[in-house]
C-alpha cells in the first residue's frame, strides 16, 4: 500500500455508503460490482451498476456536503479509496480557474439535488468544498478577464513587435541582426510587456495563433530592415519560441514559406529556444531542432545557465548559439562568481565551436569584459532598447551608434 493510497475489500452486500453519510472518500473498483441507488429504507431506486474501472462517491468528497446516495457491494468488491484530502489537494493546487468553474459547477448541481431530496431543510450548513479564499477567486476572475482581452487582442491587432538590435562585440560597434520582441498595446492595460502574458497565452490555448502572428510580423519587417540595411551583409531576425510551437509540424514550414517568399536566406533566421523548453520536452526539442536545421535556421539556446539542466545533452544537440542570461551579465563584474559562470559558458561554447550571444548588456565595462572574453555578439541596453520598426529605420539609416567603441 503507497502513501495516501488505500485499498479495501468488502463481502457481497456491505453497504460502502448511504445517503447522508459524510463524503470522506471517493473510490475507483478495482474487482467486483457497486450498485448506485437513491432513497432510503425498503424504497431505493437504483442508477447504476459499476464494474471495474469505475468511479463513484467523487461528488462529497469534492464539495464535502454529505452523500447523496447509496452505494452497496453486489458482489465481493476490491475498492481504492481516494481520500477527501488528496482531491482537494489536486484542486488547490492546480489551475484556479478549473477551481473556480468546477466550483460553480458542484454548486448548481448540489441545489437541484438538495431541492429533488429534501435536503435543504435538513439544515445543514453548507461546507465549504475546497479552499475558495477571496485572493484565490478574484485571482481566477482576473486571469479569465486577461484571457478573454487577449483573445481579442488577436482579432483586434492589438500585437506590436519591438526589434532589439544585436551586436558584434568587436572594437567597433557593428550591427548584426535584431531579436523581435511582442509587445501588447492594450486600450485597457496601456502596452504590456510579454513576460505579463505570455505565459497565459500558453496555458490559454493563444499561444500558436499569437506565434503564428508573431512569424508573420518579424519576417515581413525584417526583410524590410534588410532591404533597408543594403546588400552589404546579411542581418539575421531572432524569434522566441515556447514549448508549444514543438508539437505543431505546419509551424515551421509557415515560417520557411514566409522567408521564400520575402526572398531572405533560411540562414538569416534565428530560432531562440529556452534551456527549460529543452528540459520539458527534451525528445520533441531535438526533433524540433534537427528539422530548424535540415530547413537552414539557426537555433540559439536562450537564458543559458538559468535551467538547471545536466550539460550531458548539450554535445547531441545540433544548435548554433547560446544566449548568456542577462542575470548574469547584470553580476559579473559585481560577484566573482557570476563571472564564474560566464567564463564557463563561454568556454564551454568556444569547446562545442558555437557561437555566443550576451544579453542585457547594459554598460560599456560589461561590454568590454565580455569582448575580451571572446563573446561574439552582445545586446543590451548600453547597444539599443527594443525599438518599434519605424525607430529601426531610423537606426539603420544613421542614427545607430554604429561605430561606438566597446572598449
Ligand atoms: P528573452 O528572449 O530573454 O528577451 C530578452 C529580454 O531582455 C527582453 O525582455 C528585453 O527587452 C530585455 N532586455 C534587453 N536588453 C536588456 C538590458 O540591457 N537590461 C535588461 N534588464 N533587460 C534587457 P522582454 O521584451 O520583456 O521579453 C521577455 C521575455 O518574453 C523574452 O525573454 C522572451 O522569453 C519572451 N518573449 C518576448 N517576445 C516573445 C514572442 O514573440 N514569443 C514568445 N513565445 N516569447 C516572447
Ligand atoms: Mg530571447
Ligand atoms: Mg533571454
Amino acid at each position: 500500500m503507497s502513501e495516501g493510497v488505500y485499498r479495501r475489500v468488502v463481502p457481497a452486500g456491505t453497504e460502502i455508503f448511504t445517503e447522508g453519510d459524510l463524503g470522506d472518500f471517493a473510490y475507483i473498483v478495482e474487482r467486483g460490482q457497486v450498485e448506485i441507488s437513491v432513497g432510503t429504507g425498503e424504497v431505493k431506486h437504483a442508477l447504476a451498476v459499476l464494474g471495474p474501472g469505475e468511479l463513484f462517491g467523487e461528488l462529497a468528497a469534492l464539495d464535502g456536503f454529505s452523500r447523496s446516495a447509496n452505494a452497496i457491494a453486489l458482489t465481493e468488491t476490491e475498492l481504492i479509496l481516494i481520500s477527501q484530502e488528496q482531491i482537494r489537494h489536486r484542486i488547490n493546487s492546480g489551475d484556479e480557474i478549473v477551481a473556480l468553474l468546477l466550483r460553480s459547477v458542484l454548486r448548481s448541481y448540489r441545489g437541484d439535488r438538495r431541492n429533488i431530496t429534501g435536503w435543504a431543510e435538513t439544515g445543514e450548513a453548507p461546507p465549504e468544498a475546497f479552499a475558495s479564499g477571496p485572493d484565490r477567486h478574484r485571482r481566477a476572475v482576473a486571469k479569465l478577464t486577461l484571457e478573454n482581452e487577449l483573445q481579442a487582442a488577436l482579432a483586434r491587432n492589438e500585437f506590436e513587435l519591438a526589434f532589439q538590435p544585436i551586436v558584434f562585440l568587436k572594437g567597433h560597434v557593428e550591427l548584426a541582426g535584431f531579436e523581435a520582441l511582442i509587445r501588447w498595446n492594450s486600450p485597457l492595460r496601456g502596452r504590456v510587456g510579454p513576460d505579463q502574458f505570455i505565459k497565459l497565452a500558453e496555458e490559454a490555448g493563444l499561444i500558436v495563433p499569437i506565434g503564428r502572428w508573431v512569424i508573420g510580423s518579424a519576417i515581413r519587417n525584417f526583410a524590410e530592415f534588410q532591404r533597408a540595411f543594403g546588400g552589404m551583409r546579411d542581418l539575421f531576425i531572432a524569434i522566441n519560441v515556447t514549448k508549444h510551437y514543438l508539437r505543431e509540424a505546419a509551424f515551421l514550414d509557415n515560417l520557411a514559406e514566409h522567408v521564400a517568399s520575402q526572398s531572405l536566406k533560411p540562414q538569416q533566421i534565428k530560432m531562440e529556444i529556452t534551456e527549460s523548453v529543452l528540459i520539458d520536452d527534451h525528445e520533441g526539442a531535438i526533433a524540433w531542432i534537427s528539422r530548424c536545421k535540415e530547413l537552414g535556421f539557426r537555433v540559439s539556446i536562450d537564458d543559458f545557465g538559468t535551467g538547471y539542466s545536466s550539460l550531458g545533452y548539450l554535445h547531441r544537440l545540433p544548435v548554433d548559439e547560446l544566449k548568456i542570461d542577462k542575470s548574469f551579465v547584470e553580476t559579473m563584474l559585481k560577484e566573482e562568481r557570476s563571472m564564474a559562470v560566464v567564463r564557463a559558458i563561454v568556454g564551454l561554447a568556444h569547446g562545442l565551436e558555437l557561437g555566443i550571444v550576451a544579453e542585457g548588456i547594459e554598460t560599456e565595462e560589461e561590454a568590454a569584459a565580455l569582448k575580451a572574453l571572446g563573446v561574439t555578439y552582445g545586446q543590451g541596453f548600453a547597444f539599443a532598447k527594443p525599438l518599434r520598426a519605424e525607430q529601426v529605420m531610423r537606426y539603420i539609416h544613421g542614427d545607430a551608434p554604429k561605430t561606438r567603441s566597446v572598449g
